[in-house]
């Protein structure tokens, strides 16, 4: 079954690439979006993902965070600073991790959903 051209636009976006070609790069840095696309031209830097990229990331890792805190605060035979450190650089690499594939993949929805040219 062939995917349709907004769900492709997406997984493109999730891997970091153009929404339109899957060639050429979607960000100039860990964020910061290309003006255009380096293969095809395509304008992906028009697109404004906003703000939802980071409430997106907290609300798929908000659930997992705070199951993980709780489980690690019923962990009394670990020291507290092991329990805070480790909880802390967790999360810190699970944002660092997701945030830009989170908004690629926003960026691919945003795409997916332009009007006909
Ligand atoms: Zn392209």
């Amino acid at each position: 079954m062939p995917l349709s051209p907004a769900l492709i636009a997406v997984v493109r976006g999730l891997r970091g690439r153009c929404p339109q070609c899957g060639r050429g790069k979607l960000f100039a840095g860990y964020l910061k979006q290309a003006p255009a696309c380096s293969a095809c031209g395509a304008a992906t830097g028009e697109i404004a993902a906003e703000d939802g990229p980071p409430w997106l990331t907290v609300l798929m890792l908000g659930p997992l965070l705070a199951a993980l805190t709780f489980v690690s605060a019923r962990q009394e035979a670990w020291p507290l600073w092991m329990r805070l450190g480790g909880l802390g650089t967790f999360a810190t690499l699970a944002v660092l991790m997701m945030l830009p594939r989170v908004k690629g993949g926003l960026i691919g929805v945003l795409w997916g959903m332009r009007p006909p040219a």
